[in-house]
């Protein structure tokens, strides 16, 4: 069986398994191993025409973003052309942690 690694988002030290968390021998970052994967990283630059799914939060796609409200760094987020065609797409940000929403100029 193929060992796959998982390695510290904070230091990039690879993780060892300790107790039903990963663990970095070198920042002492602890991970859950059962970690939902909440993060999408690869489809995040396409999906900007996504619909917005009130009440489905969950397929949304997530950023980092400090919310103003509690201070958690991952945020939903989605885009919206407002009707001025001269003014730049706003980005429209939820906390995973409060469901604070604000939105974000580009
Ligand atoms: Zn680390
Ligand atoms: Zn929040």
């Amino acid at each position: 069986m193929a060992f796959n690694p998982e390695y510290c988002p904070k230091c990039g030290k690879v993780l060892v398994p300790k107790k039903g968390v990963l663990f970095c021998k070198r920042c002492n970052y602890e991970k859950p191993k059962t970690a939902n994967a909440s993060f999408i990283s690869k489809t995040e630059q396409k999906k900007s025409e996504m619909p917005i799914l009130e009440g489905n939060i969950q397929l949304l796609p997530t950023t980092n973003a400090k919310c103003p409200e509690c201070g958690n760094n991952v945020a939903y987020w989605e885009m919206k052309q407002t009707r001025a065609a001269d003014e730049s797409p706003t980005r429209f940000l939820t906390c995973t942690k409060c469901g604070f929403r604000w939105r974000r100029y580009e």
